[in-house]
């Protein structure tokens, strides 16, 4: 099953502002690229959750998550894609692997390289996709995502 994944040009801009800004060229940043389940390849907006950053890693904040799943839950969206930044190298580290916000078949994870101060683009970033046995596997940006 391939899904692409759509997203304005503007919403890929903000996700990159976003982790830029929250980053500082000094720490991990999320983004989460939310959609409703009526239309499960568009993105509709792009949420940056409550966390905890450091320069090799982040933290969701508990209490947020659990709000979170509610008005997601009540406004019929789901979480598309994690976007999420790295100090260098863009890849699945094993901690991206083994926990990721949303445990089901065909969930995509981006990682952007060097806390997204590069250009606002796929150059360099990584796609993993999760399969039906939970294992995360890269797969091509082209393929998934595409910018509208
Ligand atoms: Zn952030």
């Amino acid at each position: 099953m391939t899904v692409t994944v759509k997203i304005s040009r503007q919403l890929f801009a903000q996700s990159f502002e976003q982790l830029r800004c929250c980053g500082a060229g000094r720490r991990e940043c999320q983004a989460l690229w939310v959609g409703p389940w009526s239309d499960p390849e568009l993105i509709t907006r792009m949420v940056h959750p409550t966390h905890s950053a450091s320069a090799g890693g982040f933290q969701l904040d508990g209490a947020w998550l659990t709000h979170f799943w509610t008005e997601l839950g009540e406004a019929g969206e789901g979480v598309r894609v994690q976007v999420h930044t790295h100090p260098g190298a863009a890849y699945h580290s094993a901690t991206d692997d083994a926990f990721p916000i949303l445990a089901v078949p065909g969930f995509l994870s981006l990682v952007i390289p060097r806390f997204a101060t590069g250009d606002i683009g796929f150059d360099a970033a990584f796609l993993a996709q999760l399969d039906d046995a939970g294992r995360w596997s890269e797969v091509s940006i082209h393929d998934h995502l595409e910018i509208i």
